[in-house]
């Protein structure tokens, strides 16, 4: 059964501790991806809505910043339970707006509470440095400071886990923030606002949501002088434009983009695990995952039997509705990344690949943006599918030789987010997790990162990070004080 909502819902912008108007009258409509229907609008956002919440944001922050962090601490635990008392109907939105299984929506939803809860631990734990001074009476000593307004720009694909990223490390730290959600993601996260203004009373201008248009809120929020952070999650493309917004007033920039990880699959590798590990990290959420294995590189010994027990599994996986318990994936998130996904496999058999199982849009109910499992062979190094990002579930595998060979395929990638190793040989998995050149390394097991990590993408794959303490460092400056006791 699919559960279709009947309610189109309307969200507004959430500034300064209340609910208000956009100064823009046009809206963007949110589909439900399996049923094509539209469930609820959001503004298309006006620039003068970015102002008005970063001036919120800035009148708040001293008071915010002020307030013991172990108090800050105790907003960061009620959020969470505010997630975990709603935690069914939460998943539930989730899987509706964007077409996540309902297993994988509830974990998203969980492991958000789970991040708030987490850093509200970090409260008693930012510390500052005493250094030893050359002058006699005089203490040095390192202050860790809130930057600000911190602002944080979220995609659609894992849109509430990504909002915690960006709230809880900027909050605990003492500054104030101004999320901007995907325009095509924003609804769990409107109904999880709303639970907390109705049930926390959390200072206003702490926390502000200003739907609309990347060119145009996100634009905005940007370029304005007031922001002190931005941490954008998203693709390459809109990073390099939030760069260039946050050169004109030298922003800092925290930036999570598009990945292209590959999986090597050594000969000596346990291949029931590396076949079931590389496939579900391509499979969840139909492949729209930024860490997911994207390319994988097996070795020449055991390449057909690779192909042929991932190829077997791919195509006996259940592609169906998100409420359907069975499924392992649903549809794609929109027309647009569906027509973008066949275009690349198009491309990819017109240029000699060979379509092991797959290839095809399709449909379930007459509806849906669906795509499905997809296996190609015989692709070269140098083409679309292995270069590119393709965000969708789609994997193209390659043979290697040597071990050598498969590090080199693995690191020629202008992206650099998460890779992997499949071998039960001691010296292949040092040589190899030593030589990859990605902010994470998967030992035999799937990609998925934990909250007390640290996710950092190296080159066109971003700047900075998330998670764990050095993510929290992030949204922090440091002060050096030369204390002279006379
Ligand atoms: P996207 O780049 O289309 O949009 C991301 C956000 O940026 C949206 O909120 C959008 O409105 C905003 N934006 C667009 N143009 C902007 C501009 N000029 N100024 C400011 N903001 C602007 O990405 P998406 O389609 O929502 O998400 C998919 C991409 O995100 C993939 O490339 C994926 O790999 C990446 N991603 C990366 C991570 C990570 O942790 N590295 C996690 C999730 C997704």
């Amino acid at each position: 059964m699919i559960d279709v909502l009947t309610e189109v819902k309307v969200y507004q912008q959430y500034i300064n501790g209340e609910w208000v108007e956009s100064e823009s009258t046009e809206m963007i409509e949110v589909l439900n991806p399996v049923t094509e229907e539209v469930i609820s609008v959001v503004p298309k956002g006006a620039v003068a809505d970015a102002e008005k919440a970063l001036q919120a944001a800035k009148n708040a922050q001293d008071a915010w910043e002020d307030l013991p962090a172990a108090a800050r601490g105790e907003y960061l635990k009620q959020m969470a339970v505010v997630i975990t008392e709603n935690r069914v109907a939460l998943a539930e939105t989730l899987a509706n707006e964007q077409a996540k299984v309902i297993g994988l929506a509830q974990v998203e939803i969980d492991a958000t509470a789970a991040y708030f809860d987490y850093y509200a631990g970090w409260a008693r734990r930012i510390e500052g440095e005493i250094i030893q001074s050359d002058r006699p009476g005089e203490i040095m000593y390192l202050h860790k400071h809130a930057i600000g307004v911190a602002v944080g720009i979220l995609p659609w694909n894992f849109p509430f886990f990504v909002m915690a990223r960006k709230v809880a490390a900027a909050l605990i730290t003492g500054n104030t923030i101004v999320v901007k959600p995907s325009q095509e993601a924003p609804n769990v996260i409107m109904e999880w606002m709303q639970l907390v203004n109705e049930k926390m009373s959390l200072p206003a201008g702490v926390l502000n949501f200003v739907n609309g248009a990347g060119s145009i809120v996100g634009q905005a929020l940007s370029e304005s002088p007031i922001t002190g952070i931005i941490s954008l999650t998203g693709s390459v493309g809109a990073g390099q434009k939030v760069m260039e917004a946050a050169a004109k007033n030298i922003t800092k920039v925290s930036l999570e983009l598009g990945g292209k990880a590959p999986a090597i699959v050594a000969k000596d590798a346990d291949l029931d695990m590396a076949v079931k590990a590389v496939v579900d990290s391509r499979l969840i959420f139909s492949g729209q995952v930024c860490n997911c294995a994207e390319r994988v590189y097996v070795a020449a010994e055991i390449y057909d039997e690779f192909v042929a027990r991932a190829k077997k599994l791919m195509s006996e996986t259940k592609v169906s509705h998100a409420f359907d318990g069975e499924s392992a994936m649903s549809s794609m998130v929109s027309q647009n990344q569906v027509d973008k996904v066949e275009g690349m496999v198009n491309r990819a058999i017109e240029a000699g690949a060979k379509l092991e199982t797959g290839g095809e849009k399709m449909k379930v109910d007459g509806k849906g943006f669906f795509f499905q499992p997809t296996l190609l062979t015989n692709v070269t190094q140098d083409s679309e599918i292995i270069q590119e990002e393709i965000f969708g579930p789609v994997l193209p595998v390659m043979k290697f030789n040597t071990i050598e060979e498969a590090v080199k395929m693995a690191n020629d990638s202008e992206f650099g987010l998460t890779s992997s190793v499949y071998s039960n040989d001691y010296n292949t998995i040092m040589y190899v997790q030593k030589r990859l050149k990605f902010g994470e390394v998967y030992i035999n097991r799937e990609h998925f990162e934990a909250i007390q990590g640290y996710h950092a993408g190296w080159r066109k794959s971003g700047i900075g990070g998330a998670d764990g303490k050095h993510g929290m460092e992030e949204y922090l400056v440091t002060k050096v004080v030369y204390s002279q006791a006379n």
